[in-house]
């Protein structure tokens, strides 16, 4: 039984070019109780890796996360799978509206502790006890409503290309810390305020809304399936799209366009940009914004430290990463001292 990747990323990449072939992004979620994570794991990879589906999936004992590229035309093949899997039939999928046949170049499907690393005991309240959904049209109808508070459960990188006009977007590195800012600012509306949230795939404001309910929040709505399926119910139906700029997405796309506003500027030169990347120093890979022209400038670095240890010859770099582990930041997310426009 063969559980791993035989190809590398490189090598996946050019049979992908090579078969030209259509492929869908998605992503799908669900709690649910696994009793063994791992068998259902290999169960997972085995099935996928013959119908070569690619993408990363989190399996635990509260559920699955995934995040998926399916050839298009095993769609139908992929999803009769699915639904004969108890607690995820006819789970909603949300399918990217770009396509991109390299969003993902491997099967990962790992065993976690949660399936969203959000910092919560979920013993102190009852996570079954969740918001009210909505669609993308009711969501609009709500966020009209001048006694509604919206409120962007993601992180600072995100909501900075791109949320809903309105929102309240916390300056805020994690789900968890973002949850005690908002209720200590929304205090005194418990009771008579809408609090209306929402997320990139709608799997934080599962938890979140379960949270403020517990916290004394009385009407807490939550967008369902996130910011892509109300883009693509926008789409379907014709509705008025209130979402500016680009959802920030997990895979190596790493955005979608929603709208043509760019409300973001580079963190190098400041002018208006709303283009991730992970600076080119393998020992640093902040993750940042900067425009071409900084990008030229800069050799895709976010400092010239960085740019320094990446002109080095590969050996040389490695060398001086020896022992150092993430001393770099690595895992710092969108902020540094170096960036003069982000801090
Ligand atoms: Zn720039
Ligand atoms: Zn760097």
């Amino acid at each position: 039984m063969q559980l791993y990747n035989k190809l590398s990323a490189k090598e996946r990449e050019a049979l992908l070019e090579e078969a030209g072939e259509d492929r869908l992004t998605l992503s799908f979620y669900a709690y649910a109780k696994i009793g063994n994570p791992e068998l259902f794991r290999n169960h997972l990879f085995i099935a996928w890796d013959q119908m070569d589906v690619l993408g990363r999936i989190y399996v635990a004992h509260e559920g699955i996360n995934a995040q998926l590229s399916v050839p298009a035309r095993r769609f139908n093949e992929f999803k009769k799978f699915i639904d004969e899997i108890y607690f995820l039939e006819n789970v909603r999928l949300n399918i990217a509206i770009e396509h991109d046949i390299k969003s993902f170049l491997k099967l990962k499907v790992k065993v976690r502790k949660k399936i969203v690393a959000d910092g919560l005991n979920d013993d102190t309240f009852d996570v079954t006890n969740k918001g009210i959904h909505v669609d993308a049209n009711r969501f609009n109808e709500l966020i009209n409503d001048p006694n509604t508070i919206l409120v962007d459960m993601r992180n600072h990188y995100e909501s900075e290309i791109g949320h809903f006009q309105g929102a309240i977007t916390p300056d805020v590195d994690t789900f968890r810390d973002s949850l005690d800012i908002i209720e200590e600012d929304l205090k005194d509306h418990k009771e008579d305020k809408n609090l209306v949230m929402y997320c990139t795939g709608g799997i934080r404001c599962e938890k979140a809304s379960a949270y403020y309910k517990h916290k004394g929040f009385q009407n807490v709505y939550q967008l369902e399936g996130g910011i892509i399926e109300y883009t693509r119910q926008v789409e379907n139906q014709q509705l008025e799209n209130k979402f500016i700029g680009k959802n920030f997405v997990f895979d190596h796309r790493r955005a979608e366009r929603i709208s043509e506003d760019v409300i973001a500027q580079c963190h190098q030169c400041g002018k208006a940009c709303d283009t991730h990347v992970n600076c080119a120093n393998e020992a640093c890979h902040l993750l940042f914004i900067q425009c071409e022209e900084c990008a030229e400038k800069m050799d895709n670095c976010c400092s010239t430290d960085c740019k320094e240890i990446h002109a080095l010859p590969y050996e040389e770099q490695k060398a001086l990463r020896k022992g150092k582990g993430a001393s770099n930041k690595i895992f710092k997310k969108g902020r540094s001292e170096v960036l003069r426009y982000k801090q």
